[in-house]
């Protein structure tokens, strides 16, 4: 049989192909031929070649018109930029296949139905450029795609479409902004079988933190239906976050997953349909599924050697999952991560709308609340681009925007990829945003706080700090750590130059992840009705109610672990007072009423008393998941206040019970100094701890006799009182007697640098700093005095 002139099969395409097929085609045939032999599943298809596009534009005399109307173009004006694009696309769209080109496709279609023993195989059809895909460019979205085509005629004029989608006034006006010759790119359309997830699931994946470029974590956004609802930000999505190195889960997170793209009738190929409250409840993957998608997407990423952003999808008739397409990722891994720029924001306001937050920036700006593509020309430069959802076609409009919040969309939609490629903040997922924000109310949009972004009333002061961090070099005499709680930071603090986490509190992920009384969970089938219902609602897609809090503290910690590692991550045991634990879900059935609750039940005293011990194991069974099952063994742990050395041994004694055994798998148990008992007796604690970490907030309130929640006396609150200087000098020297490691955590040197050198002139081993003064403090130790 003769070669096609038209057609390329994915069998007979490699990357070398991208000036006949672009990028994402050129892609798929590559990873078709080399990668399904490894395992990974990748459905079959062909493509339209740049000559077949050249050729039916050479046959309908398309190329003069097309340039005449080019030169009308004035891309800054949205209404000339609309009206150029829709003359040119309907110029294509009424353009006639030369015969021999559609006997080709015909042909190839015929050929792949055959494959898939049928006749008029389902196909989706997209569109792939030739100047697509760059790794500096991701010309997401640019063009259209096509799915559940079916049938000879519906192919053909998808695959019309498609050349035509090669001038959609979002690709019109990237390729100008990009530096591309529109003359000189071509269209060719990649056909491939449907893979049946609107019967099932599919989304996205990232080989690499699409927040702060941290290369060792895969990210997968996953709802149910097609895949379009993922990438164009239609719903919140399930999030998964896997540790590469070791191929862990670290991170699920329940999307809402509102909709769901389906098959459509007749006349429309897809509909959307609403998904019920049952299905949304649990997660669209398993984790052996995520682990699998995981996998694929680290042999595409050493495949190409660089981070890829991946669609895939999981068909409902065979349950089994594939890929659909893979592009290099274009920001993160172009961006400089040797130079910290940190938004610091002067002072906030009340919070109008918040939600997942993209980039770290802070901008300020009027609102302007835009409903639909008709009124995108209402847009001004530098407004606050809030809508219920962005389309690929408002791109134009999104360059010029302050910042952009959404109602819907997770971490990969194309909001927020639109949004990180033009380095502007975004805030996805802000619910109601749209409704709440009103036009030309002047707000500030910050994404410097975190996993969340907020919006924040009027317009607020902010200042950007930046650092290069190859010019910090390590202090000689000591090592520097920080305190970290919220995992959400995690990944941008492990470019940090430090050794490690000197504190990692549980209370954070406590608060913000679990929201729950752990002894309301242990002893969720005696609680009311209404407390029943509130606790089902966060904990959706746990039947086990226990598992839920084992499993987010579990996840909160491995994110840190995984950040950092090898280096240490010191993760303390809860250290809530009661008035603190009463304040979660729950809390005020199990916690006693205290008048004096910083002295009170805390730390230590908790953990063997028979009324929370079982709280405590819960602690321990993450602490023992991370360290044993998901291979973190840099985690190690530490006592709070514990206030004399019999407490310390029961503490140990539990810990042995659930099978934390220090030394076994490297365990370190540490415990803080911060009550004068244990200076008093460091050498007795020593004995039976591997390590000491000075609590300077409570060991100054302790020292001084001053409750640091009062402001009444906070003035005498100063770390630097000669009476805590002096113990913190005697217990550094016991510490180093009996060779045991000593470090600090506390506040102190955090705020004055004074302080730090007075550490290091003690002889300490390390200082954990907050992450904001870690670079200034290093500066300052390296400072010839
Ligand atoms: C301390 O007491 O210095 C300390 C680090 O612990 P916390 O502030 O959490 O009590
Ligand atoms: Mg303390």
């Amino acid at each position: 049989m003769p070669k096609q002139k038209y057609i390329l099969k994915f069998s007979d395409i490699s990357i070398k192909d991208l000036p006949q097929v672009g990028g994402k085609n050129a892609s798929l045939g590559e990873m078709f031929n080399n990668l399904t032999k490894r395992g990974m599943r990748i459905p079959d298809g062909f493509c339209t070649t740049a000559e077949a596009f050249c050729y039916f534009l050479e046959f309908n005399k398309l190329n003069a018109p097309i340039a005449k109307s080019l030169t009308k173009l004035d891309k800054h004006k949205t209404d000339n930029l609309k009206r150029v694009g829709l003359e040119i696309r309907q110029l294509i769209l009424k353009g006639k296949f030369p015969p021999d080109l559609a006997k080709e496709i015909k042909k190839a279609y015929a050929d792949l139905s055959a494959v898939y023993k049928t006749k008029n195989l389902d196909v989706a059809v997209r569109s792939s450029a030739t100047a697509e895909d760059l790794p500096t460019a991701s010309f997401a979205g640019q063009q259209e795609s096509f799915l559940n085509i079916k049938g000879e005629k519906q192919l053909l004029t998808a695959i019309r479409k498609c050349f035509a989608s090669l001038y959609t006034d979002r690709a019109i006006s990237y390729r100008d902004d990009q530096g591309f010759k529109h003359e000189k790119v071509y269209l060719s359309a990649g056909i491939q079988k449907m893979v049946r997830s609107d019967l099932a699931t599919a989304g996205v994946l990232f080989t690499i933190d699409t927040e702060s470029g941290f290369k060792d974590l895969i990210l997968i956004n996953s709802a149910y239906g097609l895949g379009e609802n993922v990438v164009k930000g239609r719903v919140t999505p399930d999030e998964f976050f896997v540790y590469k190195p070791k191929m862990v889960i670290i991170k699920k997170e329940l999307g809402s997953k509102k909709f769901k793209l389906i098959y459509g009738s007749k006349n429309k190929a897809t509909l959307n349909l609403r998904v019920d409250k049952k299905e949304r409840a649990v997660f669209s993957l398993s984790d052996k599924e995520i682990l699998e998608l995981a996998k694929w997407g680290a042999l595409i990423e050493k495949y190409y050697k660089k981070p890829m952003d991946i669609e895939w999808a999981k068909d409902g008739q065979d349950n089994k999952l594939y890929i659909v397409q893979a592009r290099p990722e274009t920001v993160k891994s172009q961006a400089q991560a040797n130079i910290l720029e940190q938004y610091i924001l002067g002072k906030k306001g009340k919070v109008l709308a918040s939600g997942e937050s993209i980039g770290e920036k802070i901008s300020t700006g009027k609102v302007q609340v835009i409903e639909n593509a008709k009124q995108l020309s209402k847009f001004k430069t530098g407004e606050v681009l809030v809508t219920k959802m962005t389309d690929p076609d408002w791109e134009p409009i999104m360059k010029k925007a302050a910042a952009i919040i959404t109602d819907s969309g997770g971490r990969t939609c194309h909001a927020a990829i639109v949004s990180r490629e033009l380095g502007l903040p975004a805030i996805v997922g802000a619910k109601n945003a749209s409704r709440v924000l009103k036009n030309k109310q002047p707000v500030t949009v910050s994404c410097a706080e975190g996993e969340k972004g907020y919006v924040y009333k009027g317009i607020l002061p902010f200042k950007i700090k930046k650092t290069n961090l190859k010019k910090i070099k390590k202090p000689k005499k000591v090592n520097l750590m920080v305190n970290l709680g919220d995992p959400t930071q995690a990944f941008k603090y492990s470019f940090l130059p430090h050794q490690g986490v000197g504190l990692a509190r549980l209370e954070f992920i406590i608060t913000s992840y679990i929201k729950i009384h752990p002894l309301a969970l242990t002893n969720y089938h005696k609680l009311p009705t209404n407390l029943k219902n509130k606790i089902k609602d966060l904990t959706l897609a746990y039947k086990n109610k226990t598992q839920f809090y084992i499993d987010q503290l579990a996840f909160g910690i491995a994110q840190i672990a995984a950040a950092f590692y090898p280096r240490d991550v010191i993760v303390r045991f809860s250290d809530f007072k009661t008035n603190e634990y009463a304040n979660l879900i729950g809390g005020e059935l199990f916690e006693p009423k205290e008048s004096n609750p910083m002295i009170g039940w805390r730390g230590a005293s908790r953990y063997y008393d028979p009324k929370f011990k079982p709280a405590f194991e819960l602690e321990c069974a993450a602490i023992k998941k991370v360290r044993d099952k998901m291979g973190l063994a840099n985690v190690k742990v530490m006592v709070p206040f514990c206030r004399t050395v019999e407490e310390g041994k029961k503490v140990i004694k539990i810990l042995k019970e659930n099978g934390l055994v220090q030394g076994k798998n490297n365990l370190e148990v540490y415990v803080m100094v911060e009550i004068p008992s244990n200076v008093i007796l460091a050498d007795k604690f020593a004995e039976i701890f591997d390590g000491f970490s000075i609590g300077s907030n409570d060991l100054t309130q302790l020292t001084l006799g001053l409750d640091r929640d009062s402001e009444l006396i906070a003035q005498i609150a100063d770390e630097r009182n000669e009476a805590v200087k002096i113990l913190i000098s005697q217990v550094i020297e016991t510490a180093q007697k009996n060779k045991i490691k000593i470090g600090i955590c506390g506040q102190a040197p955090s705020d004055f640098p004074d302080f730090a050198r007075f550490l290091v002139k003690q002889g300490i081993d390390s200082i954990s700093l907050i992450p904001d003064t870690l670079i200034k403090t290093i500066i300052d130790l390296n400072k010839k005095k």
